[in-house]
């Protein structure tokens, strides 16, 4: 298949992976800042074809796991309300808030439905005129867009039983408070390709810039990544940061202005509470007023308590890349797939969940 064989090949894959070997002196360290990447990472063994001293660490790149406990919370509390259907994807379900998650309010026969896409939730709005549909928008700028489109379009057809609660987040700030944190030592950004595709390789200059760090924007099949992680080396190695484009064939430097001209039409930057970061400014999207009428904050009391994080989960600290899953006590005995406490094992892009699938204790 063109555009997958390629990127699949064995033969450019262990070229690759020699490169490496051949290049890298030094003792890195690089992080991919997407889940897809942890994932992709994993299910490939990237891992096994680096040397030793090229240390990959996963960051604050899966969607459902940087959502906020109190934004879960405010979904329960909607689910409650009497008349109101919250939709949603499917990971969002399972995520545990402080007392409740959406799976538990819909057994006990709350409205929650999950959808595939914000399509499917304007349908259900328009399939059920006496209830409240609310739909909750997670995810970064790969995701807004369609949920910018979906506003668009309710606020046009008059749809007036359609809202979103917005827990959008964007990555660049993240990036930012990561490395001005100063406890996370890295030396490189692998930047996920879908995400670039949006906002344009332009959107990591200030980060590479100010903070001397090389940021490659990759793509998720493993001779992408193995290309990636080579082009990081050479210029860790060569003292260099820039920002470099291994994803040639989807992301350049603009971006999709479409995409950015509909998402800053519905959206406003905002000041978003991240898992595991705090409060980071301008990081997270809020709906404008023009379209209040869809916007959930607006419509419903959904204020909620200060929440905190479960007992013994250490989500906080992986997603910033200062532990990893193995470093969790709760880790494959109380916190599995199946009986998960944080969402970092709920997300099919977690990094527990990726450890738990993926990855030999023995290897520690
Ligand atoms: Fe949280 Fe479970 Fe991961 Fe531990 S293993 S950090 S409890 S999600």
């Amino acid at each position: 298949m063109k555009y997958i064989d390629e990127y699949r090949d064995r033969g450019v894959a262990k070229a690759l992976s020699e490169k490496i070997w051949a290049v890298s002196k030094r003792r890195i360290r690089l992080m991919e800042i997407c889940g897809t990447h942890t994932m992709a990472i994993f299910r490939h063994g990237i891992r096994s074809l680096l040397p030793k001293h090229i240390e990959l660490v996963s960051g604050p790149g899966c969607p459902v796991c940087v959502t906020a406990m109190e934004e879960i919370d405010r979904a329960v509390k909607l689910a409650q309300m009497p008349g109101v259907m919250v939709t949603t994807f499917g990971d969002m379900l399972r995520v545990p808030g402080s007392s409740s998650s959406l799976k538990n309010e819909q057994a006990k026969g709350a409205m929650v439905r999950m959808v595939y896409s914000t399509v499917d939730a304007l349908k259900l709005a328009t399939d059920n005129p006496d209830r409240e549909v609310v739909f909750l928008g997670i995810g970064f700028e790969t995701t807004a867009p369609t949920v910018a489109a979906a506003i668009r379009t309710a606020h046009e057809r008059g749809q007036r039983n359609f809202s979103v609660l917005s827990a959008h987040k964007l990555l660049p700030p993240a990036m930012d408070a990561l490395l001005s944190g100063g406890d996370l030592a890295i030396d490189g950004f692998i930047c996920p390709g879908h995400v670039t595709t949006i906002i344009g390789t332009s959107s990591y200059e200030s980060v590479a810039a100010h903070y001397h760090i090389p940021c490659v924007v990759t793509g998720f099949e493993p001779v992408d990544i193995l290309e990636g992680v080579l082009m990081l080396v050479e210029q860790v190695e060569e003292g260099r940061a820039a920002v470099q484009i291994q994803y040639g064939r989807g992301a350049g430097p603009k971006g999709n202005t479409a995409a950015l001209r509909l998402m800053d039409e519905v959206f406003e930057p905002c000041d978003s509470p991240w898992r595991g970061l705090g409060v980071i400014p301008r990081s997270g999207l809020a709906i404008r007023k023009r379209y209040s009428r869809h916007d959930a904050r607006v419509r419903f009391d959904i204020s909620v308590p200060q929440a905190s994080e479960p007992a013994g989960c250490r989500c906080a600290e992986i997603l910033r890349g200062v532990a990893r899953p193995v470093d969790c006590r709760l880790f494959r005995k109380v916190c599995t797939p199946r009986t998960p406490v944080g969402p970092c094992m709920v997300s099919s892009e977690g990094t527990c969940a990726a450890y738990f699938k993926y990855h030999d204790d023995e290897e520690d």
